[in-house]
């Protein structure tokens, strides 16, 4: 048995980066600097972090980047008069607040005030529609990476079985209908789906969203399949923080026909795609053809 190939997302994330800076630089000559906006609420250790990497890539891609951090007791009123003055301001294309928020605020409150247009992370209920009818959505980012990655591997999805563990509004779902688009026949499992393990065995894409550490063995997967990760479990090893994915990396390598690792598969993805949200979002909101 050969061992599965390995899905480089860290590769593919840098080659999306520097096409991404070509297209702001065409833009930036064209006069549109497109501007991104992210706003942290609190300082919850992964979020900081997960903000801080936005902002240095935004820059390092010739966005403008706008940085908003507030406290934790900050009111839902004031971070909606905030959205508000980022909804209006003419420099700003794409507006992201960081989840998880504080519990004394409505977090879908807050993403429904976002302007559906400026919307990068794509959870407005208009994107979200938009994404289910079929056309025009800005697209959720971890979804979006996990496709140009499938599709990276096998560009011809239609008749395949695609398996996807989690329904989460945020990569589950919309990855269902991604899969969807493509003529994938698509099986959403859940914390009360029966019998896991043979409904995985019967995938050609499987892609686990769960968040469980290890959660998928490698007997539970059909032998060549294309195995997504987008797990990022926190453990300790030899006192040291380590990342661990959703599905048994070293059970699964002997078995797939590709793999993503974590780190460096689904992850770098994310962050890409969000830029290219922001340059998609600019280009629309001022009329502009889009360089990617
Ligand atoms: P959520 O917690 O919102 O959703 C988890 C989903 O997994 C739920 O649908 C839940 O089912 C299901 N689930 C939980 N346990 C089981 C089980 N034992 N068997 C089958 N299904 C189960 O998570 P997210 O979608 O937000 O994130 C999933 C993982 O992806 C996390 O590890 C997260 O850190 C990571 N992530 C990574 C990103 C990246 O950029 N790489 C971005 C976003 C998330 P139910 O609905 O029934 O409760």
């Amino acid at each position: 048995t050969s061992e599965a190939t390995l899905i480089d997302g860290a590769a593919v994330a840098a080659g999306l980066h520097s096409e991404l800076r070509s297209a702001v630089e065409n833009l930036v000559e064209r006069g549109l600097t497109p501007g991104l906006a992210v706003v942290l609420v609190g300082n919850d250790p992964a979020s900081s972090v997960y903000v801080r990497n936005k902002i240095r890539r935004s820059v390092e891609a010739g966005l403008r980047s706008f940085h908003h951090e507030l406290p934790s007791t900050t009111s839902e009123t004031d971070l909606l008069s905030l959205i508000d003055r980022l909804n209006s301001a003419h420099d700003v294309d794409g507006i992201l607040v960081q989840l998880p928020l504080p519990s004394h605020i409505d977090a879908q409150k807050v993403t429904a005030a976002i302007d559906p247009a400026k919307d990068v992370d794509g959870f407005h209920p208009m994107n979200v529609g938009k994404l289910s009818l079929g056309g025009g959505a800005l697209v959720p980012c971890t979804p979006l990476g996990c496709m140009l990655l499938i599709k990276g591997v096998r560009s011809q999805l239609a008749g395949l079985n695609a398996v996807i563990v989690g329904r989460s509004n945020i990569v589950g779902k919309p990855l269902a209908q991604l899969l969807l688009r493509e003529n994938c026949t698509v099986t959403v499992a859940h914390s009360r789906t029966e019998d896991l393990p043979s409904l995985c065995r019967r995938a050609d894409i499987l892609v686990a969203a769960v968040g469980q550490p290890e959660l998928i063995r490698g007997d539970w997967i059909k032998p060549g399949a294309i195995v997504i990760d987008v797990g990022i479990n926190r453990a300790e090893h030899e006192g040291r923080q380590k990342l661990i994915g959703d599905v048994d990396f070293a059970g699964a390598r002997a078995v797939a026909g590709a793999l993503t690792p974590v780190p460096g598969g689904v992850g770098p993805m994310t962050i890409a795609c969000l830029l290219r949200n922001t340059i998609d979002a600019a280009c629309r909101r001022h009329g502009v053809s889009s360089p990617i």
